[in-house]
């Protein structure tokens, strides 16, 4: 069988995969993007960050989402609202310290990624779904995948570069040793659709709600609102902490814990199938190859709190993509400087603020009541997803200003 070929083959076509091949083909390469489910499908993940908004545009997807968001009616967001023991708070994100976007959406992830893998095809991307890929050979000019197609055929597929874009399939770090343990301890979720039927008035269906539970202070809720009457809820805890309940059973008992959650919650109705992930933060000991990237998950995934996966999913394909460019056309590439670092500069702004959520530090400066407005909107700015903006003092030296708030606020 001849050995096809494509100037960028990317695997999987999730949020980041989408993008990064919207990019690409607007440059003017040949990209073929390898899915290995149909489109469309479940994925968690449905809490989008504004400074998604900047990326989209970017990738030219922007006036797709709003389309949708129109006809399929995602839910607009503006802000995150917190709960603890009664203590109620809300960040409004367009109240935040750095430039751009201020809202966004909450979307049925099977709808979202249809809609920016449609519009990447549309701007010409080739997009072959149920393929998956299953071995690479990296090859002196490009790298070769070993792909089964929809009938279970196999082939051979030649890209001059390979961008992974598979999630937690991990493709590329499980076939090429690079996984590497994250440095947060394991987590578990379970979650759920409900028809929520919430009538509390003072419900804000334009925020998601992140609720601290009553005793422990490393266990909390997820509660994302659609637009139709539904949300999805979730609990995060250690394994010790959620046990081996099964999903609907445990988070429903979890529900139960919190007397707020409990009685906004009382009328709610189980749609679908409740699901597990177990321990799904991860790492890499290298975000590239010669002839290779990752992107989004199939690199470095943190933790669900700030809702950050899909933002930093995009910030990978919108750095990667000019570089990918340059590499194509010739030029010489510095993945490391211009890649890597770039990249994990804001996750790890990220990974300071869901490290104090976790120890409750940062949760003491959330609901403290007397947050200076200016401190409060570059707190804003960074949970809105601006973590690469160095102007921004909490992200510049993010470890340093946190410790000196968290000591103001527990005074
Ligand atoms: P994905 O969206 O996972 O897409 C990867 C694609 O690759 C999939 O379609 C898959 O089918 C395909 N693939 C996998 N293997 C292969 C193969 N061998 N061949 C071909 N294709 C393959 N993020 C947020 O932004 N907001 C949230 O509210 C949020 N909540 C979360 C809650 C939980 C409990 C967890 C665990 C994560 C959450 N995330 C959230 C993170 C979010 O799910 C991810 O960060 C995001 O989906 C990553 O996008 P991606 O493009 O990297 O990968």
């Amino acid at each position: 069988n001849q050995v096809q070929q494509a100037d960028v083959v990317i695997i999987g076509a999730g949020p980041s995969g989408a993008v990064a091949a919207s990019l690409l083909v607007k440059k003017g390469w040949h990209v073929v993007v390898l899915e290995q489910q149909t489109f469309p499908r479940f994925s968690i993940g449905e809490s989008l960050l504004p400074q998604c908004m900047s990326f989209l545009a970017e990738a030219g997807l922007e006036q797709a989402v709003q389309a949708q968001a129109q006809s399929l009616g995602f839910q607009f967001k503006n802000g995150a609202a917190f709960q603890r023991r009664g203590d109620h708070t809300t960040i409004d994100f367009t109240e935040k310290f750095s430039d751009g976007p201020g809202t966004t959406f909450q979307v049925k992830r099977a709808d979202f990624d249809k809609c920016l893998a449609d519009g990447a095809m549309q701007q010409g991307a080739e997009i072959r779904y149920q393929h998956s890929v299953l071995a690479f050979t990296d090859c002196e000019d490009g790298a070769l995948l070993d792909v089964t197609d929809e009938n279970q055929q196999r082939y051979q597929i030649k890209g001059r570069f390979v961008l992974d874009a598979s999630g937690f399939g991990r493709v590329l770090p499980r076939l090429l040793d690079l996984e590497s343990a994250s440095n947060f301890p394991v987590r578990w979720a379970f979650f759920s659709h409900f028809k929520d039927n919430i009538s509390d008035p003072l419900f804000d269906r334009e925020k998601i709600l992140i609720n601290v539970h009553p005793e422990h202070k490393d266990i909390w809720y997820w509660l994302i609102p659609f637009s139709d009457g539904t949300a999805s809820i979730g609990v995060v805890g250690k394994p010790e902490q959620l046990n081996d309940k099964q999903p609907l059973a445990g988070l429903n008992e979890f529900i139960e814990q919190d007397s707020y959650l409990s009685e906004l919650l009382a009328n709610r109705e189980a749609i679908g199938e409740a699901r597990a992930i177990k321990g799904y933060s991860a790492n890499v000991s290298s975000l590239y190859g010669e002839h290779f990237a990752l992107l989004g998950n199939a690199g470095e995934f943190l933790d669900p709190v700030f809702s950050s996966g899909v933002t930093i999913a995009l910030k990978s394909a919108s750095l990667v993509a000019p570089l990918v460019d340059s590499y194509l056309r010739g030029e010489q590439v510095d993945f490391k400087n211009d890649y890597s670092e770039p990249l994990q500069q804001g996750v790890n702004c990220f990974r300071t603020y869901v490290s104090a959520w976790y120890d409750g530090s940062f949760q003491d400066v959330i609901f403290y009541s007397e947050k200076n407005q200016q401190v409060r909107e570059m707190i804003s700015a960074i949970l809105a997803g601006y973590a690469w903006d160095l102007q921004n003092p909490f992200v510049k030296q993010s470890n340093k200003r946190l410790n000196t708030l968290v000591e103001l606020c527990r005074d």
